[in-house]
C-alpha cells in the first residue's frame, strides 16, 4: 500500500514538464499521503545559497518565489544544514525556530522536515506541518525521508531541465549559473558550440521539441510527406494487386483512410500553425492517437494501433530526409543525441563538428572510439541531460572530465574561449617536436606506442610520431561487420594494419568482447558483464573464433615480422597456458598450409585484472612481454565501473592502490627480465607519464592525441627528479594528494597547461 502510494507520487512528479510542475505534484501528493495539512518544498539557490520557498499546499502561495532563509536559518535550515530530519510537536519553542513573515505558518505547531539529497548536495528541504500539537510518528518520518531520496533525483533533473528553458513562468525558476552534467569523458578537449541534435531515423518517439522558424515551410513539408506516404501505400497495393484478395486489398483503403483523417492532418497542421515545428507536431498528435487505439476495448481496433505508428513513422521519415537537406548548421555544431550512432556523424561537415554527446553509451561505443580517431571532444553517458530541449542552445562541453554546461555565463564561456585558444596554439607547438625522440632531460629514451582501431587512427598516428602499436583493439573492426569476418576478411585488415607501420611493431590483441563491448551479431547479455563472459573467456569457449583470428594475423605477418600478439582479460595461468597453445597450433596450421613464416611472434598478456596483478611473475615467464591494461585494472581494484557516470567521481587513475599496483607489475616484469608497457588511458596522462617511467615502464601507449602532450612532458624532465616525485608519491595515501602533488610537479617546470582542470562557475 505503500510502497504503490510512493511509486504513484514518483512516476506523477516525473510526467511533469517543469520543476515548477514537479514541486506542485509533490506537495499536493505528499500532503494527501500524508494527510497533513501543510506540506512545501524549500530548494537551496546554489549561486545565494539561500533556501528558497518555492513550493506549497496549506501555506501562502503568493509568496512562492519571494521568500527565503539563509543556508542556516530557521528550523528548514537546520534540517539543511544537520542534513538530517527534524521532528517537533511544537516547532514555536525550538531554539533555531524563526518566522517567515507572511506565509501564514503561525498556526501550525507540529514540524516534519527531510532533506532532499542528490549526490551528497543538499538540494533543499521538504517540509510537512500541522496544527494539532503532536509528533509526527516513526512511520510518517520514514514515508517522508523515502519520499524524499526518491524525488531528489526527479528534482535534480527537473532543475537542469529548468535552466534551459526560455520562458519562465516564475522569474525566479531562472538560473544565473550553468548546470552541469556529468557523464563520462569520451574522447579529450574542451569545445564550446551550438547544439544540433540528431533523432534516430523514424523513431516517433524521440523527435526533439523545436519551434517552427518558418511555419509555412512547415507545413509545405507536412503535406508533402503527406502525399508521398501515400504514393508509396498506393504503389505497394498496385505492385500486390494479383497476389491479394479483395479484403487483404481493403487493408490498403484502411491504411490510407488513416492518412486521409481529416482529423489528424488538421491537429498537425494546428500545432505546426500555433508554432511547432512539422516533426514534432507530427509526433505529438500520432503518439496521442497511438495510445487512444491502444486502451480500445475492442482488440480490432487496438491493433490499429500499430498502422497508425507504422504510417506515422512512414510521414516522419520523409520530414527528416526532407529537414536533413534543408538544415543548415552553425560553425561549430555539437552534436547531441539519445545514442549518437557513427552514421550520424557523417550528417554534420567535418569542419564544422567540433563536439558529441551521447546520453547513452560508454567510452567503449563505437561513436567514443571514432571520436577519438577524429580528435573530436566526446562526452558519453551524460544520462541527466535533457536533450530534446536543447536543439540551437550553446553549450560548452568538457571531454576531459565529461561534463556538458548548459545555460552558461559569459564569465564561463570566455574562460573556456581562452582555454580552446590555448589548446590550439599547443597544438601548433608541439607539432616541431613530431621528429624528435621522447626521451627525459638527461637522455633516458621513452618509446611512445599509440592505441588504435581504426584504419583512420595509422595516419593520424604515423604524423603525430608514434614509434609503434602498443594495442591494436581488434574488436573495432569487427563491430563495423553484421557477422565474423572471414579469415582473409581479417589477413587483409591486419595486414594493412602491419604494413602501415613496418618495421615499427604492432600488438595486435586477440578479441576483447563482453563486459560494455557486444558485436551486433553476437550479443552477450548478462546482469554483471564486466564479472561475466569477456575478453579471452570467450574466445577460449571458442577455439574457432580465436584460431582463425591468429591464423589471419600469422599471415598477415608474412614478409613483414613486426607483428606482436597480446592476450586480454587474463585472470589466471590455465588460460594464459591454454591461450599460447592455441597460438602454437594456429602457427603450426599456418606452416603447413605452406606459409613462409619465420619465428613465432612475441606474445603478451594484458595485467588488467587484480589477480593478474599477483600473479603478474608467473605469468611474465610464460610469455615474452606484459601490457598493462589501466582502464579495466582502474575499474576492478576500486570496484567502480568505468562507464558509470554516478561514480565516475570514485573512479581515481591516481589512486594509491592502482599505483602500487602499476609499480608492482613493472618490478615483476624486470625481475623475470621482460618489458612491460602500459595501454590504458593513464598512459596518455602527461603527469602520469612522468609516474610510469619512473616506475620503469619500457613503453607507453596511448591515444595518439596525447602523444605530443606526453612527449613535450618527458622531454621537460629529467629521470632522478621523476623518480624522486615517484617515491613521495608511493608514501602517500590518497588520490587527491597524489594528484596535487604531480601538478605540483608539472607546474613547476612550466607545464601548467597540463594540469587537468574541472572548470565551473564556482571555481572561477
Ligand atoms: C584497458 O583496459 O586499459 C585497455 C587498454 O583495454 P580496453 O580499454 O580496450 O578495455
Ligand atoms: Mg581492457
Amino acid at each position: 500500500m505503500m510502497l504503490e502510494m510512493l511509486r504513484n507520487i514518483v512516476q506523477r512528479v516525473n510526467t511533469a514538464e517543469t520543476l515548477e510542475e514537479a514541486l506542485n505534484i509533490i506537495v499536493f501528493r505528499v500532503r494527501e499521503a500524508m494527510g497533513t495539512e501543510v506540506c512545501s518544498v524549500y530548494l537551496r539557490d546554489p549561486l545565494s545559497n539561500r533556501l528558497v520557498f518555492r513550493a506549497t499546499e496549506g501555506l501562502n502561495k503568493n509568496q512562492i518565489g519571494l521568500l527565503s532563509l539563509a543556508h542556516d536559518e530557521g528550523l528548514v535550515g537546520l534540517v539543511a544544514t544537520r542534513e538530517e530530519p527534524v521532528n517537533l510537536d511544537n516547532a514555536s519553542q525550538h531554539p533555531n525556530f524563526a518566522l517567515l513573515d507572511g506565509i501564514g505558518e503561525e498556526p501550525f505547531h507540529a514540524f516534519l522536515g527531510v532533506p532532499i539529497i542528490h549526490h551528497k548536495i543538499v538540494l533543499g528541504v521538504l517540509v510537512v506541518q500541522q496544527a494539532q500539537r503532536r509528533k509526527f510518528d516513526e512511520s510518517d518520518e520514514a514515508f517522508l525521508v523515502t519520499m524524499s531520496a526518491q524525488l531528489a533525483g526527479v528534482i535534480a533533473h527537473a532543475q537542469v531541465t529548468g535552466s534551459i528553458q526560455d520562458e519562465y513562468t516564475d522569474a525566479s525558476e531562472r538560473p544565473a549559473g550553468s548546470t552541469r552534467v556529468s557523464g563520462i569523458g569520451g574522447s579529450p578537449g574542451v569545445a564550446v558550440g551550438t547544439v544540433a541534435v540528431v533523432s534516430p531515423v523514424a523513431d516517433l518517439y524521440a523527435v526533439p521539441k523545436k519551434t517552427a522558424t518558418d511555419r509555412r515551410a512547415e507545413l509545405r513539408a507536412f503535406k508533402q510527406a503527406l502525399e508521398s506516404v501515400r504514393a508509396d501505400v498506393r504503389a505497394v497495393a498496385a505492385n500486390l494487386v494479383d497476389q491479394l484478395n479483395a479484403e487483404d486489398r481493403a487493408l490498403f483503403d484502411v491504411y490510407l483512410s488513416i492518412l486521409d483523417d481529416s482529423t489528424i492532418g488538421a491537429e498537425v497542421a494546428s500545432l505546426i500553425k500555433a508554432g511547432q515545428w512539422a516533426q514534432g507536431a507530427l509526433s505529438q498528435v500520432m503518439i496521442e492517437h497511438i495510445r487512444h487505439f491502444e486502451q480500445m476495448e475492442h482488440s480490432y481496433l487496438r491493433e490499429r494501433a500499430v498502422d497508425v505508428k507504422d504510417l506515422g513513422t512512414r510521414v516522419l521519415s520523409y520530414l527528416q530526409a526532407e529537414a536533413q537537406d534543408r538544415r543548415e548548421y552553425s560553425d561549430r555544431v555539437i552534436l547531441v543525441g539519445e545514442e549518437l550512432t557513427a552514421s550520424m556523424l557523417g550528417e554534420v561537415p567535418r569542419e564544422k563538428l567540433v563536439a558529441l554527446v551521447s546520453v547513452r553509451g560508454s567510452g567503449n561505443s563505437h561513436v567514443a572510439i571514432l571520436a577519438r580517431a577524429m580528435g573530436v571532444p566526446t562526452v558519453m553517458g551524460a544520462v541527466d541531460l535533457p536533450y530534446t530541449k536543447l536543439d540551437g542552445k550553446t553549450v560548452i562541453i568538457d571531454g576531459y572530465n565529461g561534463v556538458v554546461h548548459l545555460n552558461p555565463s559569459d564569465m564561463l564561456l570566455e574562460r573556456f574561449e581562452e582555454l580552446i585558444a590555448q589548446e590550439a596554439a599547443l597544438t601548433k607547438d608541439l607539432e616541431a617536436l613530431r621528429d624528435s625522440d621522447c626521451e627525459t632531460a638527461d637522455g633516458h629514451r621513452v618509446p611512445l606506442f599509440v592505441n588504435t582501431g581504426l584504419m583512420a587512427d595509422v595516419a593520424i598516428s604515423l604524423d603525430r610520431g608514434a614509434e609503434g602499436v602498443g594495442l591494436y583493439r581488434t574488436e573495432v573492426p569487427f563491430l563495423m561487420q553484421e557477422r565474423f569476418p572471414s579469415e582473409e576478411e581479417q589477413r587483409q585488415l591486419y595486414r594493412q594494419q602491419l604494413e602501415a607501420f613496418a618495421p615499427k611493431s604492432v600488438t595486435m590483441r586477440t578479441l576483447d568482447i563482453g563486459g560494455d563491448k557486444s558485436l551486433p551479431y553476437f550479443p552477450i547479455e548478462e546482469e554483471n558483464p564486466f564479472l561475466g563472459w569477456r575478453g579471452i573467456r570467450v574466445t577460449l569457449d571458442h577455439p574457432e573464433i580465436f584460431l582463425a583470428q591468429v591464423r589471419a594475423m600469422l599471415k598477415a605477418n608474412v614478409g613483414l615480422g613486426n607483428l606482436r600478439i597480446m592476450l586480454p582479460m587474463v585472470s589466471n595461468l590455465q588460460e594464459l597456458q591454454e591461450a599460447i597453445d592455441l597460438v602454437d597450433r594456429s602457427y603450426e596450421e599456418v606452416l603447413q598450409e605452406g606459409y613462409a613464416l619465420t619465428e613465432r611472434p612475441p606474445i603478451g598478456v594484458m595485467v588488467e585484472v587484480p589477480a593478474a596483478v599477483y600473479q603478474a611473475r608467473a605469468m611474465a615467464r610464460k610469455v615474452d612481454f606484459l601490457s598493462v591494461g589501466s582502464n579495466d585494472l582502474t575499474q576492478y581494484l576500486l570496484a567502480v565501473d568505468r562507464n558509470n557516470a554516478r561514480v565516475a567521481d570514485l573512479y581515481h587513475a591516481y589512486h594509491p592502490a592502482v599505483i602500487h599496483a602499476l609499480r608492482w607489475v613493472s618490478d615483476s616484469a624486470h625481475i623475470e627480465g621482460k618489458p612491460v608497457s602500459i595501454c590504458g588511458e593513464l598512459a596518455g596522462d602527461p603527469g602520469a607519464a612522468v609516474l610510469l617511467t619512473a616506475m620503469g615502464f619500457d613503453t607507453l601507449s596511448m591515444n595518439s592525441i596525447s602523444l605530443p602532450k606526453v612527449k613535450k612532458a618527458l622531454r621537460s624532465v629529467m629521470l632522478e627528479d621523476a623518480q624522486r616525485l615517484l617515491d613521495e608519491v608511493l608514501l602517500m595515501d590518497n588520490s587527491d594528494q597524489i594528484q596535487r602533488q604531480v601538478s605540483d610537479f608539472l607546474a613547476e617546470r612550466g607545464m601548467a597547461q597540463f594540469v587537468p582542470v574541472d572548470l565551473s562557475e564556482q571555481t572561477l
